[in-house]
């Protein structure tokens, strides 16, 4: 039987036993969310007893950026993230799918809401994790009467963490109604994303998904899927889209590190398609799973083995 892991963060600049990368009440992300987050798979591969990390690097390029943005203190590069990730994973042992958050938060005891010249820390924790959300049946969702955060309100394209209670609310707004996940529109009533994936629709064997301009998190597994899609001679359209145009669409899936590719049966009442998985969902779904298990050798570029 495989060894169970240990259970370690990165916390403070070490590596810790998880009981001990503990934050002290006054802290301030704890009270204004002063935090910016990532979120990364590992998937292990039986075969070649390995670990694969998926695109580490746009992951850390992704939350250096979001640091900027909200001029929170970080100055380590990709390399040196992507260094601390695997040596923490390997410290741990894991043997199988994991989730990675590493996040950078404002670990100053300040009572002001502010961002910049404030002490802050860089912790990474880790979880197994297989789906998150279920990717074998069909999602029931809604359309939530919470908006998506403006560009100019929360940067959603930031992974800020107080940017997660606008999550939060459609999350459980979804849940409570008896649906699984929750499908945001922007201000301007155009279709953004789920509470923490991106959001796909094919019309007439044409792929399209709302442009950052309509309040999305550029999303990774997004990036992936157009080139992945594109790459097999798909169509790919980034526009926006009508709320109306998702009931009466062929197939619609989510994509997300945590959602990876997920497809949609319902949509506020409404079957999508003939209410089963879609050919190009499938397809696509097919293909992610095979790359991101590293059997795909055209995309092992993606991947970053652990040990
Ligand atoms: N949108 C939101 C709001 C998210 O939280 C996530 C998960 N990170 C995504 C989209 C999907 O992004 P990615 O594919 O990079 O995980």
């Amino acid at each position: 039987m495989a060894k169970e892991p240990k259970d370690f963060s990165y916390f403070q600049g070490k590596i810790v036993p998880s009981k001990e990368a503990n934050v002290n009440v006054q802290t301030n992300a704890l009270q204004y969310g002063t935090a910016v987050f990532g979120g990364i798979r590992g998937y292990y591969n039986k075969d070649l007893e390995n670990v694969f990390i998926f695109r580490i690097s746009d992951h850390y390029k992704r939350l250096t950026n979001s640091a900027k943005m909200l001029q929170l203190g970080f100055d380590k590069s990709v390399e040196e993230l992507t260094e601390i990730t695997l040596n923490l994973v390997r410290e741990c042992g894991y043997l199988e799918n994991i989730y990675i958050r590493p996040f950078v938060y404002v670990s100053s005891y300040a009572l002001s809401p502010k961002l910049h010249d404030l002490e802050t820390d860089f912790a990474i924790y880790i979880l197994k994790l297989d789906d998150y959300i279920d990717t074998k049946r069909g999602l029931t969702t809604l359309i939530s009467s919470w908006r998506r955060i403006d560009d100019n309100i929360i940067p959603a394209i930031s992974k800020a963490s107080g940017g997660y209670l606008n999550s939060a609310l459609a999350k459980s707004e979804a849940l409570q109604a008896g649906c699984d996940e929750a499908i945001f529109l922007d201000s301007r009533g155009f279709v953004a994303e789920g509470s923490a994936e991106n959001i796909f629709m094919v019309r007439d064997g044409n792929i399209i998904t709302p442009p950052i301009s309509a309040s999305i998190l550029e999303g990774i597994t997004r990036k992936s899927i157009i080139e992945l899609a594109r790459g097999l001679g798909f169509t790919v359209i980034e526009r926006d889209i009508l709320r109306t145009e998702l009931y009466v669409s062929d197939e619609v899936f989510f994509s997300g590190t945590g959602a990876q590719v997920a497809w949609v049966k319902e949509i506020d009442n409404r079957k999508i398609g003939n209410g089963n998985i879609g050919p190009i969902t499938k397809t696509l779904q097919d293909i992610f799973f095979n790359i991101v298990k590293n059997k795909e050798e055209k995309f092992k570029h993606w991947l970053t083995p652990v040990y």
